[in-house]
């Protein structure tokens, strides 16, 4: 009889620290440059009239050591307002040499970590590095997860947060910690204007930033939407920037923001500079100046999925952590 080794949300928050999914997520995404892990688009479930969906990230690494994983991740608007993460579900971790289920572990502690894990990577890969002033858009559980990695990439001295709903913004405020002088500001445009790095991370459907507000140089994360109707840069941006991407044919198949900028700024799949893997790996190029604006889109990726997944089961067997259940 195999084991099965089941994580929970504070498993995984305590054996996934940030700094280490940082490190964890630039090895992924240089992998699946370099053809070493391999993921179909995602596919979703949408039930007509209803607001929620179910998607089925699957992925297969080959090396250092092969695995498969699937994430069946459900997305519940609704769900902050019950006090619930509008993220839920699991990732599951197959042995790449049988097929065995060997994990079952916390599917939204895992993607507010890795989302902004790879978020940072793209800034430290991305942003000038005498970045000051963040702006952050929302105020979520993204939001959240992005002041921390921030942080942990540049030496910001103040960050702007904007939500749609003020008293949101203002209560993540006044939670962050010291050193990072954090504000909350009335608008996006008051949160945008002169940031060095901007991160969006609203579940918007219609743009929330101009590319008047942008400052020259500035490097943009546009996280929030995941989905082909859903949007938070407007195009103009897009077209404006030099972009990067997550990966070239989620980008093209699944960006609002990318496929909405094909349609009213005629842009085509040869806007996208690179995939951040691309630049980690040297075969591209990131920045090329200090005034260029870089646009960094995140869908999302199995891979990253999957990445964490191994990470964890290896920890916590190592160190006798989470639950074991014969299976
Ligand atoms: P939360 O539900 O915790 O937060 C949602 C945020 O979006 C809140 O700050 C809310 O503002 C804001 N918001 C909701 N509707 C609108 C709107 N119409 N206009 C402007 N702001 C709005 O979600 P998460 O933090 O978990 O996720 C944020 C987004 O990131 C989601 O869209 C999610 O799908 C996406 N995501 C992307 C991932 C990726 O890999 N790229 C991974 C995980 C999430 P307020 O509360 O102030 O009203």
């Amino acid at each position: 009889m195999s084991e099965l080794l089941v994580l929970a949300h504070e498993d995984v928050k305590r054996l996934l620290p940030m700094e280490e999914c940082i490190e964890l997520m630039a090895e992924a995404l240089a992998d699946l440059a370099r053809g070493l892990s391999w993921q179909p688009l995602r596919f979703v479930v949408r039930p007509p009239e209803d607001q929620s969906l179910m998607g089925l990230m699957p992925a297969h690494r080959s090396s250092p050591e092969p695995a498969y994983g699937l994430k069946a991740v459900c997305i519940f608007p609704g769900n902050p307002a019950r006090g619930l993460d509008a993220h839920q579900g699991g990732v599951l971790l197959f042995d790449g040499e049988t097929g065995e289920l060997r994990a079952l572990i916390d599917g939204s502690a895992v993607t507010s970590i890795r989302t902004a894990a790879v978020s940072a990577v793209a800034t430290r890969a991305l942003a000038r590095p005498d970045s000051r002033l963040l702006a952050i858009l929302g105020s979520g559980v993204q939001a959240r997860a992005h002041l921390e990695a921030m942080s942990r990439v540049l030496s910001f001295e103040q960050a702007r947060i904007w939500s749609r709903t003020p008293e949101h913004a203002q209560a993540f405020a006044a939670e962050a910690a010291a050193p990072l002088a954090v504000e909350a500001v009335e608008s996006a445009e008051a949160a945008v204007r002169g940031a060095d790095v901007v991160v969006t991370v609203t579940s918007a459907r219609e743009p929330i930033v101009e590319r008047g507000w942008l400052a020259p140089g500035a490097h943009v994360n546009a996280v929030g939407s995941s989905i082909p109707t859903t949007r938070e840069l407007d195009s103009a941006t897009i077209a404006a920037a030099t972009l990067f991407v997550d990966r070239r044919e989620s980008t093209v198949n699944e960006s609002g923001e990318y496929l909405r900028a094909v349609e009213e700024e005629g842009i085509g799949p040869d806007h996208i500079r690179a995939e951040l893997g691309e630049v980690l790996l040297g075969s591209h190029q990131g920045r090329r100046s200090a005034d260029e604006l870089t646009v960094f889109v995140s869908l999302g990726l199995a891979a990253e999925d999957l990445a964490a997944a191994q990470y964890l089961h290896r920890r916590a067997r190592s160190e006798g952590a989470g639950a074991v259940v014969p299976f």
